[in-house]
């Protein structure tokens, strides 16, 4: 009764109490002798009175069923709003992390990604016997593209330089812009000759690369200061001791390759 609908509970009553209510007034009407009119009339009264209350309480129950299935529903739209929310600020969460540690022209690693990686194998190396190398990269005469050709094409020239970098590394090393026409390289595990090679191959690569669609006839060349990170020591001055052996190299001539070890005065 209680599942009915309150149009249905109301018909039902109505119904009951009308066949009901038909039956005494049946009975009134043959004269029969035990009738009692009083009697009958008030349990048509109690009869009807408590049909009229069940249907009130199966009109209240069925608002209620009604509630629940629309804040069932709202609840329902919520947590899927609620969860495409999340998945959109993840989504931008991860692209600013992205944008945190990555340099906007060539999309490789920026200054801070470098020196936080850096920090990483330092610490690292502390507990492992694997040192590793560090070579800092100059673009020669770079000012020259620029002054020549101007700052956009210079631009184009940077980003092809990166990506001519990025496909003769090796995937496990680190290349960071650290500004300018200026670039880190990481060597894992590099030892003097380990990180010596990884330095010499992308010079070469650089000075092999045909960089014609840009601008025809351009000799882009590298120089690159390479030292060999030392347990213990600070990283001004394995960066020091990188930037003196890149002086070296733009004197040597550009285009060339230095390694500067920590105890000798260099190569
Ligand atoms: P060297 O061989 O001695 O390194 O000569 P260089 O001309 O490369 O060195 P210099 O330090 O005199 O000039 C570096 C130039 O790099 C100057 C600047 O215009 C250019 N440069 C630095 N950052 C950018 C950049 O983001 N885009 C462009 N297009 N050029 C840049
Ligand atoms: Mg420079
Ligand atoms: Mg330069």
């Amino acid at each position: 009764f209680f599942t009915l609908s309150p149009r249905q509970t109301a018909g039902i009553g109505l119904l009951i109490s009308t066949i009901y209510g038909a039956l005494i007034g049946l009975d009134w009407w043959r004269g029969r002798p035990d009738f009692n009119l009083i009697v009958n009339v008030v349990q048509w009264c109690i009869l009807s009175a408590a049909l009229l209350w069940s249907s009130s309480i199966s009109a209240y129950l069925s608002s209620v069923r009604q509630k629940m299935r629309s804040s069932t529903r709202l609840v329902r739209t919520q947590s899927a709003e609620l969860s495409s929310t999340n998945r959109e600020l993840e989504t931008a969460l991860a692209r600013l992390g992205h944008l945190a540690v990555t340099d906007e022209l060539t999309g490789l690693s920026n200054r801070r990604h470098f020196l936080s990686t850096v920090h990483t194998h330092m610490d690292r190396s502390r507990n492992e016997q694997f040192g590793f190398g560090v070579c800092l990269l100059d673009l020669d005469h770079f000012k020259r593209v620029n002054d020549t050709y101007g700052h956009l094409t210079g631009d184009r020239v940077l980003k092809a330089f990166s990506d001519v970098m990025r496909a003769n590394m090796r995937e496990y090393d680190f290349l960071a812009r650290f500004g300018g026409e200026e670039f880190t390289l990481i060597v894992t595990r590099g030892d003097e000759t380990v990180t010596r090679r990884c330095a010499e191959r992308l010079r070469k690569a650089v000075a092999d690369a045909d960089f014609s669609d840009l601008i025809e006839d351009l000799e882009l060349t590298v120089s690159i200061g390479a030292t060999v990170y030392q347990r213990g020591e600070t990283l001004e001055t394995v960066l020091a001791r990188a930037d003196a052996a890149i002086y070296e190299a733009k004197r040597a001539g550009r285009n060339v390759c230095v390694m500067k070890s920590a105890d000798a005065g260099g190569l």
